[in-house]
Formats: C-alpha cells, structure tokens, sequence
C-alpha cells in the first residue's frame, strides 16, 4: 500500500515551499503558514505518521527527540516561556494529519 504523502512530507521532501527554521535526521521545524502567536512554529517528524494515536514504542526515540528540542527551539526564538499543543484525531481539532507539535510564543 502507498502511504499519500502529507502537505508535510511535501515540505520535507521540497515539494512545498516553506519557512523552515531547523531540520536534522529526525525532524523539521518550520513557521506555522497562519500563526495564532508571535512565535508559532510546527515541529514534524520526516517519518509520517498521522496521530498520536498510531505511534508504536519504536517512536519513543523519536518523540523524545522532539520534546528536547523544544526548548532550544523556543530559546533561538528568545523566548523564556511558551506553549505547545498537539491536535489529535478530527474531534480533537486535528487538520493535518501527519503529527506535529505547536510551538507557541509571545
Ligand atoms: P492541526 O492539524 O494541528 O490542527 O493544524 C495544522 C497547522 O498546520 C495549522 O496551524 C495550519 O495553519 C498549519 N498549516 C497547514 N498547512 C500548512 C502549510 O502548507 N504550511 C505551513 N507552514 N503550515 C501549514
């Protein structure tokens, strides 16, 4: 079965124009296209994977790896305090469905 690609993976993949702020192995960083804050940045994994709920203990690395960038993140934006939020399933306000964490800041 082939997975359709996320407006995500097409921002990883390059197929996409976007505002990327950070990228390594694991995940990219990119501004959020209609920010709800100043600051309001989407971390993504390049693995697709659609909700929360379909994560499997070989995702723990991963997860973990984005928690800790977080507050890097957040300190190269000069922030000293933020927000974050992670849209799960259609009743949960997800719209994309490729999991990502809101980094929010004034
Ligand atoms: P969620 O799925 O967590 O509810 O929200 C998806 C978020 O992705 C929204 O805040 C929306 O503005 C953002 N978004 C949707 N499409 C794009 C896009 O093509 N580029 C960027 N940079 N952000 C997007």
């Amino acid at each position: 079965m082939t997975l359709e690609k996320s407006i995500f993976s097409k921002i990883i993949d390059r197929e996409l124009p976007a505002d990327i702020i950070y990228e390594d192995e694991k995940c990219i960083v990119i501004r959020d296209i209609n920010p709800k804050a100043r600051i309001h940045l989407l971390i993504i994994p390049k693995k697709q994977i659609a909700t929360l709920f379909d994560l499997s203990p070989e995702d723990k690395d991963l997860m973990g790896h984005m928690m800790l960038l977080l507050p890097q993140l957040a300190e190269s934006q000069g922030l000293d305090g933020f927000q974050t939020r992670i849209h799960t399933g259609e009743s949960g306000g997800q719209e994309v469905f490729h999991i990502h964490i809101h980094l929010l800041g004034k």
